[in-house]
């Protein structure tokens, strides 16, 4: 049965989960050529401070509760629960700070899930994280140690991430917590373009496989066609089941997200960079949310046609 459907008075299209990606961090162990982590800004990011950083929990607990209806996204959007999911950078270069921030997301009433590159997963910091969250997320784009090299999937080391290792991790994480759901992100670039990911799949066996093209906001090196993007795609048709694509017509404008700084941001639409509010632990979600352009109807119109009821 589809969770979102759109309301008989107000047409508004529903949705289970609000979800708004915190990128913690600016800071991670890989160098991924096309990476878009990357904020304007010099100030110190919040996760160091736990009293900013509890601040801005608040904020975004209270400002996106499904009752509270001043929120302007109200107006184009219904949600029954709010998810916030960590993302980075790297998150779990700061494993203590994240599962604070996890803790304290829950006991606001929030949803929790995070975005790994999966490095740092180790068994006891499993062991602490598979109960506070709801998804682990792992970005994965080849299985071939060349082609990960080449997109700067390795840190200074020379370390890899070892995929058996992490597909063993993450199972036991799923007899934590029966409720944990898998998830795997990739990024089709210029150079795993032409791979097939079937080994990979049938490994993590996700609950969901999350495909993006490369998208140009902060580099548009390793770019593909969106010819090249189909073609990936239909190659991997046999995991259609758990496929999830995003093209960048898509991708842009239509992610409620926070940066390190404790701002909204979103692409700026045809052109590089992104547009920022003002840090919300600072002048409070509603005010941030209200001055920054936030293109709400674009936002919303994303969710009309999803079929699982999750703002992803
Ligand atoms: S793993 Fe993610 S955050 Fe790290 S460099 Fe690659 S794209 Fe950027």
């Amino acid at each position: 049965m589809k969770n979102l459907h759109m309301g008989e008075a107000s047409a508004r299209p529903r949705v289970r989960e609000l979800v708004i990606n915190w990128h913690i961090t600016e800071a991670c162990n890989f160098s991924c050529r096309y990476c878009y982590a990357k904020w304007d800004g010099a100030e110190k990011e919040l996760i160091h401070d736990w009293g900013r950083t509890q601040k801005l929990l608040n904020e975004i607990a209270s400002f996106f509760a499904p009752s509270n209806l001043s929120n302007p996204l109200q107006q184009a959007l219904s949600w029954s629960a709010v998810r916030l999911n960590l993302a980075g950078g790297e998150p779990l270069l700061y494993p203590e700070a994240v599962l604070r921030v996890l803790a304290e997301a829950h006991s606001l009433g929030m949803n929790t899930s995070i975005i790994t590159n999966g490095t740092r997963i180790t068994e006891d910091f499993l062991d602490q994280l598979a109960p506070l969250v709801s998804m682990i997320g792992v970005s994965i784009d080849a299985a071939s140690d060349a082609t990960n090299v080449g997109i700067g999937r390795v840190d200074r080391r020379g370390s890899l991430l070892n995929n058996q290792e992490l597909a063993r991790l993450l199972a036991k994480a799923r007899t934590i917590n029966p409720g944990l759901h898998v998830k795997l992100n990739t990024v089709v670039n210029a150079l795993n373009a032409e791979g097939d990911m079937g080994n990979t799949i049938n490994t993590f066996r996700p609950d969901r496989w999350k495909i993006f093209r490369m998208l140009p906001v902060v580099t548009g090196d390793l770019a593909v066609s969106s010819e090249v993007f189909e073609a990936f795609i239909a190659r991997h048709a046999r995991y259609k089941g758990v496929m999830c694509v995003e093209d960048n017509d898509v991708m842009s404008e239509s992610y409620l997200m926070l940066d390190p700084r404790g701002r909204f941001f979103q692409n700026s639409r045809g052109q590089q960079g992104y547009s920022y509010s003002q840090p919300v632990d600072v002048v409070g979600a509603t005010q941030a949310f209200t001055d920054w352009r936030f293109a709400v109807g674009s936002f919303a119109s994303r969710y009309s046609h999803s079929s699982n009821g999750a703002v992803r």
